[in-house]
């Protein structure tokens, strides 16, 4: 293919060259020296993101599978769990909980919307004999591209000894996360997001109240367990065969990361956000979700009256070499999303907002070319030299 694609999804992201190259680094013994030098420093690198000095363990797995394991670890069977969805991977986490036999209490909140915390103090407020054992939560929709406020649902909850179990495979890396500081037991993520490597790999951080609910848990659990992830990561080794390509390719983005540094990464996925939303907003277009929780990795867009989303995504792809997203269970067809974290720049939410504009307009939609574009390029400008 000789043509750029714009790979403008929520993960997988676009992987920088200089990641390219870490991935395709000659294998080595995962039982040796090496290894223990890899995986000590991809653990210290995580931890960086992670704002934390939580063990974080490394599976080899998609997302789903980290959220797999923080429920097999962490609970058992019977275990009462307030699940809080605000979209389809909140619901797939209360899936998982149900799977394994907890009693799972599940909030529902319209999607496009984020949790709404005076319910869950309501909720927290009337289990007098502190059942829960754990909230599920997930920190970033990418359903919807909606965030949830984790600071705010630490705080309020306060000293019930409820875990807090975080979904942020969209999240981390893209929008700040202080595990230690909010007190958030155990936050998973995916390399294919904000880390920008293929998929392959899942990290779990896990905090000491979280290890103790882990020496009660009677969940049945082998491939996902933790405990033996940390024995093992004890002596530079993993229970099974790491995927060695994605931890030396993590490796390379974690250093990336830190020469960036955290806060330059989340200034830089917000301005994208901003772009964005300032020129789909300029086509007359409605977002999901509201300025206050939108979602810095990923904008999701309501398809204007009368025009299918998938002939806008087929549309954007055929005729410009854009790739979006669809929208996932009951918003299928009904929006696409905009992903725009990692490894891209202003100037690729520019194209995708001038391939958009067009894309609109031969599909019969009212636009005036270069209204998005203009509001996008307001929203460039008033931000110099943020790259
Ligand atoms: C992508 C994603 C997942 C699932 O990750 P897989 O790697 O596809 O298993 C889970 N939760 C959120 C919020 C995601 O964005």
């Amino acid at each position: 293919m000789f043509e750029k694609e714009y790979l403008m999804l929520p993960g997988p992201t676009p992987v920088p060259p200089r990641l390219l190259r870490a991935l395709s680094e000659p294998l080595i013994n995962h039982r040796g020296p090496s290894f223990k030098r890899l995986i000590d420093e991809v653990t210290e690198g995580i931890r960086y993101a992670y704002q934390t000095k939580n063990d974080v363990l490394i599976l080899p797995s998609s997302g789903t599978g980290g959220m797999e394991a923080a429920i097999v670890n962490f609970l058992s069977p019977g275990d009462k769990v307030l699940a809080l969805s605000i979209g389809a991977f909140g619901d797939r986490f209360a899936t998982i909980a149900q799977t394994y036999g907890c009693i799972v209490d599940k909030v529902d909140f319209e999607w496009g919307t984020a949790v709404d915390l005076n319910v869950v103090k309501a909720k927290l407020a009337a289990d007098v004999n502190k059942e829960y054992k754990a909230i599920l939560v997930t920190h970033n929709e990418t359903s919807t591209g909606v965030c949830n406020d984790l600071k705010g649902l630490s705080e309020i909850r306060g000293d019930h000894p409820a875990l807090i179990l975080v979904d942020s495979v969209s999240g981390l890396g893209v929008m700040e996360v202080k595990t230690d500081e909010w007190g958030l037991d155990v936050i998973v993520t995916a390399a294919q997001k904000g880390f920008m490597i293929p998929p392959g790999v899942a990290f779990v951080s896990v905090s000491p109240r979280a290890w103790a609910a882990y020496e009660k848990s009677t969940a049945p659990k082998f491939y996902w367990d933790l405990g033996s992830a940390k024995k093992f990561l004890e002596k530079g080794q993993t229970p099974v065969t790491p995927a060695i390509p994605q931890l030396t390719g993590l490796r390379e983005a974690l250093q990336l990361f830190r020469e960036k540094g955290r806060e330059a990464v989340f200034a830089k996925q917000r301005y994208l956000r901003d772009i964005t939303r300032a020129g789909v907003k300029a086509l007359g277009l409605k977002l999901l979700a509201d300025d206050a929780v939108a979602s810095a990795a990923v904008t999701a867009v309501w398809a204007p009256e009368g025009i299918e989303a998938k002939a806008i995504n087929k549309r954007m792809r055929e005729a410009h070499n854009v790739v979006l997203a669809g929208g996932q269970k009951k918003l299928e067809n009904k929006i696409f999303r905009i992903g725009h974290l990692g490894y891209g720049q202003h100037l690729d939410v520019l194209a995708t907002v001038a391939a958009l504009e067009m894309t609109l307009k031969e599909l019969g939609y009212p636009v005036e070319l270069g209204a998005g574009v203009k509001a996008a390029q307001e929203v460039i400008m008033s931000r110099k030299g943020l790259l």
